[in-house]
This record gives C-alpha cells, structure tokens and sequence, in this order.
C-alpha cells in the first residue's frame, strides 16, 4: 500500500508554511511564503487575512502535487498564530477589514478601563488571562466600534481566529474554531465548552458572530474539492504554543517547553487541573480531545525573535539572524549593559503593555557587540523570571524543551541552561509547532491510536547542560533586576 501523507498548514506570525510528514515523522516536503506586516501606526499591528489565504492556499496547492495528489493525504493539521483576529462577511468570505494581530496595541485604552472598572479578578478567575490587549476579545469590540461595515453586517458578520478564518476558506463556509484557539479569546471559561454569555456581553461581542467550539481532533471538515483536488479531512487543529507542546511530548503533568519565535511562550502541563495563578501566568487549554481536556500554564514574552529582527531591520547591526550566535559567543561579557526588550510592551509575568524598550549601563567603553549581547542574554533572564512565577504557582520546572526558528541558537541554549540552572533540551528538528499538529491530525485521521502512539514521530534530541558559575549568574540577574526596578516604577 502506498504510504500516506500528513499536511501540516503552519499559519505564523511571519510566514506562512505547508509541511508534508510521514507518519514517522520525516518530513517529505516544506513550501512557505513571507507575510506582509503592517504597521499602520505605533502599536498598531495588522496583517491582510486575503493574503494569508491566498498564502496557505498556494503553499498547500505546492506540498500536494509534491505528495503525488490529494488522495495520498491521509489528513490536514491546522496550528496557527493564536488570538490574531479575522472579521469576514459570511456571504461573501471575504474579510471586511486586516486581521489585529496579537502584537496589536490599540486596545489598550479599553483594557484599563475594565480594569479600572474592577473587571480583571472575575475575567482571571473564569478565563485564566488577565486582561490585556493581547487576548482577541477587546480587538473583536474595536471592530465592532471602528469598522462600519462590521455592525452593518448584523448576523453575517463572521470572527475568528486564524485557524477558523483557514477552516472556514478550506471548507467554503464552515465557522469552527478548537477549544485550544477559543481558550485565547477571553470570552469562554476555562471549564466550558462553549462562549460565556456574560463574558461576551461584558467585552461587548454578540455570540452570534462567533464560531462553534470544537474538539482539536476528529473529522473536522472536508477540503472543497476543488481547492486541492479532493475532499481532503481536515483533522488536527491547534493554537501554535499548544500545538508545540504537543509536538514536545509534553504530556506528564510539570512537562515544560519553551517556543522561541516572533516571542516567546512557556508552557507546563498540568493536567486536569484548571491552572488558577497567583504571579500573572495565564491558564489556557492544552488538549481537547473526545471532549476531556487538559490544561497548561502559560508565560508570554511578546519580544524573542523579533528582537533579532529589529536589530537586523531597523538598527542594521547583524546581516543575519545567526550573526547573533556569533557576536555572543565572542563578546565576553555584557560590560554592565542591560537591555528591557519591551518593543511590543511587557508580557507575563509582568504585563505592562504600556513598556517601552531600554538599554542601559553604556559608557564610552560599550561596544556595539556588547549591546547585541546584552539583547540576547535578555531572553535567558526574561525566562528565569517565568521559571519563578511558575515555581511559585506550584509549578516548578525540571527542565525545559525549547522549539521555534530561534532556539536554532546554540548560544542562547546553553545561556538559558545556565540562567535556569537547568538541563535544556532541543529536538533535532525544531519545527515542534507543526510536529504537534501534524500528530493531532494523525491521531484524528486514525493513523495513531493515541497521543502516546503519535510520539512516535518526535526526533531525537540534544541536551544542554547548566555551565556557569553560581557568582556569574548572580550578578547577572541582579544586573537584570535592578534595571527592571528601574524602569518599570
Ligand atoms: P514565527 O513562527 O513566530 O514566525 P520562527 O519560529 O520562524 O517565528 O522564528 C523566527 C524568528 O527567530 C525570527 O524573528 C528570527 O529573527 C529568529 N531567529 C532565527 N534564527 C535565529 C538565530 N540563529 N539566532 C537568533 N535568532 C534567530
């Protein structure tokens, strides 16, 4: 029998990708296409949800005549950047407005004013966030303000998440989202199955725009024959941070994985336990699977990989990403040099969407290399700082799995073992994102019988060992402590 495939739509930040696997977990094939950002204003963040289709269509078009045809995909896996917001005319499909993506600030105004209304400990307690315009509740009520074509839509105006706006183009018309996307929107509890009218009333969204909850397996949906050139299933669905913790085997309660993309997202398995925290962590939904659920904590640093970037694109210091291994690794030290990556805000544990970046500690003794430093050691000391949130929500780390385009840094993995003071492990391949997805696909197609089984598909990995001298670390997270006292009083 010929083997079939697993295709994997790998909808992020930056770009999107359509990988094919083998249900071994080799990879067969990788299209990906660079996505437009906009940034219509400070703080503004938005991408256009056309071109986003029009992407992952034809990246999808290209892995399919790659596999041989639609008929030797056994299924399709979703994962995508979480609570980015798309708004579509159901009669049309076609989106009214560009997607606010996750990054997006403009709804800051609007988040301190619930706050200040008193809203936050009831918003917490049900939806394991805390209010901020991150989540994709407060960017669906400022469409609904903003965008006059949206409340003239009534009833046909459609919301979704990134996964939901693909589902619904895929399939010519189907409005699902998975429980895992819908945990990030802030208007359904954390133990429900369904939207909490309270919640949407008090952030201002009718329900009747939002898509049905679904399940992050099964048969979801069909492809439109004519997209791919079969109905094919559509049968894993997943937010990226779940999908990669999936992909990292994480499924022992206190199992932790770190994704270093555009940010940076921790995650610890625990288990059936709805996670209520005390220091600022978000719960969020791990798994749905036949309708039981498993729950994470979250850290969300917003600034990793785009810190990389904006040295790149806009101070023009590196040539390449990976330049940044190398500078590290020559520059001895940070010189006293400490840089805040607030660039888009601050995320947990402190969310100050407010904060702006900083650098400080120069004299005329700093050297350029020394600030590119200073800005990678920043993401080992914004960790550390999760690694003692979660501690003291009773959720302390053994180790630390990391993923995403990122963690290709063998620098900044062995300084993060050493920040920690923990082993830090890194798959061979570390596209863990779409691994997850393409194991939840296999496990709804009926390739794998379990999550247990869909492991099968992970690849070996590499273990980075804590080296550093207890002094050294010291006096470097007192460097970062004091600096963070400074600017965020
Ligand atoms: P996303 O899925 O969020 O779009 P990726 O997982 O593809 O992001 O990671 C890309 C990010 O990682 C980019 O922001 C890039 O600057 C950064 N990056 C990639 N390789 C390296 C490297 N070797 N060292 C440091 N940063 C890197």
């Amino acid at each position: 029998m010929t083997e079939r495939l697993i295709l994997v739509l790998d909808e992020g930040t930056t770009s999107t990708r359509a990988i094919l696997y083998a249900p071994d977990g080799t990879r067969r094939g990788v299209a990906q296409r660079e996505l437009t950002q906009h940034y219509p204003r400070p703080g503004r963040v938005e991408h256009d949800a056309d071109e986003i289709w029009r992407a992952t269509l034809a990246c999808a078009v290209e892995m399919v005549a790659a596999a041989g045809g639609a008929d030797r995909i056994a299924a399709i896996g979703i994962t995508n950047q979480r609570e980015t917001v798309v708004a579509w005319d159901k009669r049309t499909g076609e989106p009214i407005t560009r997607a606010i993506v996750w990054q997006d600030r403009r709804t800051a105004d609007q988040c301190r004013a619930l706050v200040k209304a008193g809203h936050e400990p009831l918003v917490q307690t049900r939806t394991g966030l805390v209010i901020d315009p991150y989540f994709s509740a407060t960017k669906m009520h400022w469409i609904l303000d903003n965008i006059p074509e949206a409340r003239a839509l009534g009833d046909a105006l459609a919301f979704g998440t990134i996964e939901s706006w693909l589902v619904w183009k895929l399939t010519g018309g189907a409005h699902l989202t998975d429980a895992s996307n819908a945990s990030r929107t802030q208007l359904m509890a954390l133990e429900d199955r369904d939207w909490d009218d309270e919640l949407c009333a008090l952030m201002g969204v009718p329900r009747a725009h939002l898509p049905e909850i679904v399940d992050m397996t099964g048969d979801i949906g069909r492809c439109d024959r004519a997209l791919l050139g079969g109905a094919i299933p559509i049968c894993g669905l997943a937010g990226d941070q779940q999908a990669a913790t999936i992909g990292q085997g994480c499924f022992a309660v206190g199992d932790t994985k770190a994704t270093f993309g555009t940010g940076a997202f921790v995650l610890t398995n625990m288990g059936a336990q709805l996670p209520r925290s005390q220091h600022r962590l978000l719960g969020t939904v791990l798994l749905q699977l036949g309708g039981k659920r498993t729950y994470a904590l979250e850290g969300s640093v917003f600034v990793a990989g785009s810190l990389v970037k904006w040295l790149r694109d806009q101070l023009g210091w590196i040539d390449r990403a990976a330049d940044t291994e190398a500078i590290a690794r020559a520059t001895p030290d940070n010189g006293g040099v400490y840089l805040l990556p607030a660039l888009a805000g601050l995320g947990a544990p402190h969310w100050r969407p407010d904060a702006t970046g900083a650098i400080v500690g120069l004299t005329l003794g700093t050297t350029r290399d020394q600030i590119v430093r200073a800005a990678m050691e920043s993401l080992a000391h914004q960790c550390r700082d999760l690694m003692e949130a979660f501690a003291a929500d009773g959720a302390a780390w053994q180790s630390l799995r990391i993923d995403g385009g990122m963690s290709a840094n063998d620098w900044m993995a062995q300084d993060l073992a050493d920040m920690l003071d923990l082993p830090v492990e890194r798959p061979a391949d570390v596209e863990t994102t779409a691994l997850g997805a393409a194991m939840l696909a296999g496990i709804g197609a009926g390739l794998f019988a379990s999550l247990q089984e869909a492991v099968a598909m992970r690849p070996a990995t590499r273990r980075f060992t804590p080296a550093l001298a207890p002094t050294d670390r010291d006096r470097r997270l007192a460097g970062w402590h004091a600096m963070l006292a400074r600017h965020l009083n």
